[in-house]
């Protein structure tokens, strides 16, 4: 019933005119959203003329519109996102940002497979190691960093750089982050369409004062989609690392994942795969591994595809609880899990400087559309 809706106001929205006037308000490709809650339906539109005398009548005409071609009684919001269309192709730059020396993904195929909870213990790992760390939380379906970085409700500030005013990311642990969170409530993202959480990613990237970093960590959704296009296409990343369980369902979808970023058109080398939840011990039978999801599945991929594993974490109750308060698990001290983490931040520095001495800077990827590329 919503997708009808929907459909007609959009027919509607192509189709209508000023009174007297050739040309048409909106083009399809600038209607960014149409969201449908009930009777509420919340358009969101891209207009290139900022007056508000345009903005009223383009809203006054459209609900008019609407109101008089569909049958129904609908409380129509309006949202006009005022963008030059030329410059808004340049959101998507190719170039380095300055100052970031690494960019990694971190990517997986399914949900709930540990994708950041891996981010923020590399992340801080890392960053005890002396490295500049930042993280991008851009996890549309399932944001969660600012929860492990212990960030939940504080809000980014900004800063005066250069004249311009830019984010400042949080920081907590020494590692700086930003999240998809700040820019909309969370119980709300998993409504966002594609343009606008790109559009998030964008300004995350690039009107953020992140300082020098040595690793941007980008924590991003599961699967393969619009997100993980314009990142790749908006930055040089140098490479990604894909999360899994060695469930054979959760491996066919991080194969799936590796594949995007392999495809000849995106290149973006594999630093590593990370096995986690590889078996479970209870801690009155230490001598006794549970392989609950299967036994090395991820590594047996990682040897088919010729890939590095990183590692294989062990499923612990305390990383779980210690992600819950806010305090990544490698700040443990001297415990099993500490230590898996640890060994995943070596090999994984390790993985990245043969990567940087052996391959070419990863250049950013020239499409314009993102066709086989799909959630
Ligand atoms: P994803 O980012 O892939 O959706 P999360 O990192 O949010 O996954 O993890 C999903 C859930 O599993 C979270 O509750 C997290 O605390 C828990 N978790 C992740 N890795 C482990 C682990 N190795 N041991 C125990 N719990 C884990």
């Amino acid at each position: 019933m919503s997708k009808n809706i929907e459909k007609n106001i959009r027919e509607i929205l192509n189709a209508t005119n000023f009174e007297g006037e050739e040309k048409k308000l909106v083009l399809s490709s600038n209607i960014q959203n149409i969201q449908i809650f009930g009777n509420d339906v919340i358009i969101d539109l891209n207009i290139n003329n900022p007056t508000l005398q345009f903005k009223d009548k383009v809203k006054e005409l459209y609900i008019r519109t609407i109101s008089n071609n569909i049958n129904l009684e609908l409380n129509i919001e309006i949202n006009l996102n005022v963008v030059e269309l030329k410059k808004e192709k340049n959101i998507i730059r190719g170039d380095s940002i300055e100052g970031i020396k690494n960019i990694i993904a971190v990517a997986s195929g399914k949900g709930g497979v540990g994708k950041s909870t891996i981010s923020a213990n590399l992340a801080v790992g890392l960053a005890n190691l002396g490295y500049k760390v930042g993280v991008v939380d851009a996890d549309i379906y399932g944001p969660s960093m600012h929860i492990m970085f212990d960030l939940h409700g504080v809000k980014p500030t900004s800063i005066k750089s250069n004249n311009k005013i830019r984010i400042k990311p949080l920081e907590n642990y020494n590692v700086k982050v930003l999240s998809i969170a700040s820019f909309v409530e969370s119980n709300r993202a998993i409504v966002w369409r594609g343009p606008m959480a790109s559009k998030a990613l964008n300004q995350m990237l690039w009107d953020a004062e992140w300082g020098d970093l040595d690793y941007m960590i980008v924590d991003l959704p599961p699967g393969t989609g619009d997100i993980h296009l314009s990142l790749v296409q908006s930055i040089p990343v140098t490479g990604a690392i894909i999360v899994s369980t060695p469930q054979d369902i959760a491996l066919a979808d991080a194969s799936k994942g590796i594949n995007m970023f392999q495809m000849e058109n995106i290149k973006v080398p594999i630093i590593g795969l990370v096995e986690n939840m590889s078996y479970f011990v209870p801690k009155e039978l230490p001598n006794n591994k549970y392989f609950i999801f299967g036994k090395d599945g991820v590594k047996n991929l990682a040897d088919k595809m010729a890939i590095t594993l990183l590692e294989q974490i062990p499923l612990v109750q305390s990383v779980r609880e210690a992600s819950d308060a806010g305090r990544p698990a490698i700040l443990q001290v001297d415990t099993e899990i500490s230590n898996s983490f640890i060994s995943l931040c070596e090999n994984f520095i390790k993985s990245i400087k043969e990567r940087n001495i052996n391959l070419a800077q990863t250049s950013k990827v020239d499409i314009t559309h993102n066709k086989g590329c799909s959630s």
